[in-house]
């Protein structure tokens, strides 16, 4: 691949540097947020969403008709790489724009995708991703919420737990098991719902640094119009499919690598009377981050190369999300043991490098489940693209009520 912009990729990046200089704040460090010190968060992100769909910035793949811009995977890419230099809500629409949409894309009528692919776009319809439960994360098809269909309708009882953004959201993405006979990934069928049904119970979680990202949701004879449901009734796994490589695309394209951060931290912070970069085990650890790093960096160009080509990128995907989120993890512990017993300090104004290292070491946990664990995506590495033997699934072939289970 070339890595050079042609003139036609340096125009549109001109292009979308002008309207970024006109309309958002050039980034001074990777922690700047443009939710600090907000009231609304959620407010501050339709509004940019807004703005981006007012000039014809929004999902940027997207085709024209559904409010986006038929913008090629490159020109995609270029937008990607010039945003991150500026100050913008990022995060809130993730899961709508980079999960759901393209799941409605795949499997919703034309009439449906008109109704509220535009609106996603715009950012006037949040949506969410009722998947996990409280027995079924990783192993995803072990779901239990029931569907059981009546007329017209399907009547849904059951919990989900970790659903980002359901505190907020107007539509959401169900997965529901609706043929326990049979085995477990041939019983389950998908669904869009109205988060304000009768019956949808949304109870934020508190998380350990005050915040209530994801909630637990419960569905007590929630009814679903059949005409909501995505894909065959027995076929959800197949749609769930969709919605779980975008997922991985999404979140892993979304973590922002903080590795320059830890240069810097290095030159800065004194180890033996000297800065810490001229020590040889802060270089050895560094030179270790930069390697894997360089790997990502031509990883990415090859999944880019694959796009551009209009070939799927593929299980490879799994890589970049495994690589950043395990080096997010490692380099904000090692800068905060750098800074010894500043590094503990929960303080903006007191510790070092405006508290970055901490926040980064307490959410990169996160990071590395959300989306597949890091064991999970090495699995799926292991076996599809490295061609190892499979994980053991004891359950493949049993119908979903033979399987020994708890009452959870
Ligand atoms: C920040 C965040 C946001 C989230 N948002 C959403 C959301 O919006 N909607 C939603 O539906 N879910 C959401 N989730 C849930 C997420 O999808 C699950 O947490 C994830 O799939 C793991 O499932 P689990 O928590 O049940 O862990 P488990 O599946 O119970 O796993 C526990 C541990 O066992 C390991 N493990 C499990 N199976 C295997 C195996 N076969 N081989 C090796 N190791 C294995 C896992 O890697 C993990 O370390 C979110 C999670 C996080 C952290």
């Amino acid at each position: 691949m070339d890595f050079n912009d042609s003139p036609e990729e340096a125009a549109f990046r001109k292009e979308v540097r002008t309207f970024l200089d006109q309309h958002a704040r050039l980034r001074q460090s990777s922690e700047e947020s443009a939710y600090d010190g907000a009231d609304d968060p959620v407010a501050i992100a339709k509004r940019w969403q807004k703005t981006l769909a007012d000039h014809g910035w929004a999902c940027l793949s997207w085709p024209k008709t559904y409010g986006g811009r038929d913008a090629s995977p490159i020109e995609q890419v270029i937008w990607n790489q010039e945003v991150k230099r500026y100050v913008t809500p990022d995060g809130l629409f993730i899961i709508g724009q980079g999960m759901c949409a393209p799941t409605l894309m795949a499997y919703a009528t034309e009439e449906q995708k008109a109704e509220h692919l535009p609106r996603i776009a715009s950012g006037e319809e949040v949506w969410c991703q009722l998947f996990s439960e409280p027995v079924a994360g990783s192993d995803l098809a072990g779901i239990k919420t029931r569907a059981v269909k009546e007329g017209d309708e399907w009547v849904v009882n059951g919990q989900k737990v970790w659903t980002s953004g359901a505190h907020y959201s107007d539509w959401g993405l169900l997965i529901t098991r609706t043929d326990p006979g049979v085995p477990k990934h041939k019983g389950l069928t998908m669904f869009f719902l109205d988060m304000k049904s009768p019956g949808v119970e949304v109870r934020p979680i508190k998380q350990i640094n005050g915040n209530s990202d994801f909630n637990e949701v419960y569905f007590t004879d929630v009814r679903i119009p059949d005409s909501q449901r995505l894909g065959k009734p027995g076929e959800g796994w197949k749609v769930a499919l969709v919605t779980l490589m975008n997922e991985r695309l999404a979140v892993g394209s979304g973590l922002s690598n903080t590795m320059m951060d830890v240069f810097r931290a290095a030159q800065k912070t004194d180890l033996d009377d000297e800065p810490a970069i001229r020590n040889q085990a802060v270089r050895d650890r560094l030179a270790d981050w930069y390697t894997r790093e360089m790997g990502l960096k031509y990883t990415t160009y090859r999944m880019i190369t694959a796009l551009s080509r209009g070939q799927d990128p593929g299980p490879e995907a799994s890589i970049s999300k495994v690589v950043v989120g395990a080096n997010n993890n490692e380099s904000a512990s090692y800068a905060l043991d750098l800074q010894d017993m500043g590094g503990i300090l929960d303080d903006d104004e007191l510790s070092g490098f405006g508290n970055q290292f901490l926040r980064q070491f307490m959410r990169s946990p996160a990071n590395r489940i959300e989306g597949g664990s890091d064991e999970i995506l090495r699995n799926i590495i292991a076996e599809r693209v490295l061609g190892m033997p499979p994980d053991i699934r004891p359950d493949k072939n049993v119908p979903f009520n033979e399987v020994p289970s708890g009452k959870g």
